[in-house]
């Protein structure tokens, strides 16, 4: 795969391959920005019927004509045994599983079953939820059927509520999926992630912060014409422009003062998980105390004005303390939530000392 920047591997190109003319252009200045992997969707699928579902097989012929004339590799979308089979058949480098086929089982194992023998490279999208172990049973799937080389692309996860994203990245999904499975290179898709153009450079750098393996972008020749996705279009040159300002960062530095340095910082951090821990501890030991008074005095678990005061006070103290009240919010969400499981154990245990028994 193409690597614009030194070691980053970089696919850009239109969402959907709509005619042989906006595919030439769009690949040939994409060329002369130094991209030689080009990604377009020939099988769109779109989420309410009636939109422009892709071109399927003569768009293929588009694509292998290009590769031909521009010596590039080629990358597509595949749901089914049939565009499996008719990838293969019209030369194409890269087969990608988009998100909306990554949520069903029997939808990749049909895929996976049809690429049995091949080597191709296959990148497995996200799914539209943020289900890891879906992610991670897709790329099974596909590792099952003896595809050696495969990524995975991060596209974010879809949301019920308005998001300034268009599909929120949570971050911290494709972290843990890189930490289950370390070897698998991870590419970013900051198209589907933003849905619009003014977001995409951000997304980007913090990608290549958090040592991803590559980006795959979205670009057409004039955005404005493009029969899909068309606010999140770049042209070949405002992708290039983007990816010569985006900051390349070290994995890491030899440089001792710095490891030392690291070490330190890292031993403070130690220190103050292990207060964290232990205090959170002692919170729950005061919760199940409570949890047997209440048992005993006969009232319920959930007492709505306390929570009400806990989701008020603690996001100020936050505040207060230059800490982000929506974290804190979260991290109290996960205690109460744990201390109603333990409150609600108690409940249910014979305490022979309770006067309940
Ligand atoms: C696409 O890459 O154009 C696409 C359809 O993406 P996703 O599967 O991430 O929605
Ligand atoms: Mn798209």
């Amino acid at each position: 795969m193409s690597s614009v920047i030194k070691n980053l591997i970089t696919i850009a190109g239109p969402c959907s391959a709509e005619n042989p003319e906006q595919l030439d252009r769009t690949v040939s200045q994409l060329v002369t920005q130094g991209i030689d992997t080009i990604r377009a969707g020939v099988w769109k699928p779109r989420t309410r019927p009636n939109q422009f579902e892709g071109k399927g097989e003569e768009a293929l012929k588009w694509l292998q004509d290009l590769k031909r004339k521009y010596n590039i590799k080629i990358a597509t979308e595949v749901a089914s045994t049939r565009h499996v089979e008719l990838a293969l058949a019209y030369d194409v480098d890269i087969l990608w599983i988009g998100a909306r086929t990554t949520v069903n089982p029997f939808g990749v194992q049909e895929i996976a079953d049809a690429l049995q023998g091949t080597k191709i490279p296959v990148m497995v999208k996200n799914p539209v939820n943020p289900d890891l172990s879906l992610w991670m049973g897709a790329i099974e799937r596909i590792q099952g059927a003896g595809i050696d080389q495969i990524s995975a692309i991060h596209r974010g996860f879809s949301s019920f509520q308005q998001t300034r994203f268009r599909n929120p990245p949570m971050w911290q999904i494709p972290i843990e999926l890189k930490a289950t499975l370390g070897d698998i290179p991870l590419i970013c898709d900051p198209s589907h992630i933003a849905g619009n153009r003014k977001m995409l450079f951000d997304i980007c750098q913090k990608a290549l912060d958090l040592n991803y393996d590559g980006l795959m972008i979205e670009s057409h020749y004039d955005p404005a014409l493009a029969m899909s996705d068309a606010q999140q279009q770049l042209t070949p040159q405002a992708l290039g422009d983007l990816l010569v300002r985006l900051q390349i960062r070290n994995v890491s530095s030899s440089n001792s003062t710095f490891i030392n340095k690291l070490d330190e910082l890292r031993d403070k951090v130690d220190h103050l998980d292990r207060e964290i821990i232990e205090a959170i501890a002692a919170r729950m030991k005061m919760v199940e105390q409570i949890g047997s008074y209440k048992r005993e005095n006969n009232v319920t678990i959930l007492q709505m004005e306390r929570w009400k005061e806990i989701i008020q006070s603690r996001p100020e103290w936050a505040k207060l303390l230059d800490l982000n009240p929506e974290l804190v919010m979260d991290i109290y969400k996960l205690i109460h939530q744990e201390s109603i499981k333990q409150q609600t154990d108690i409940f249910n245990s014979n305490h022979s000392d309770s006067t309940l028994t």
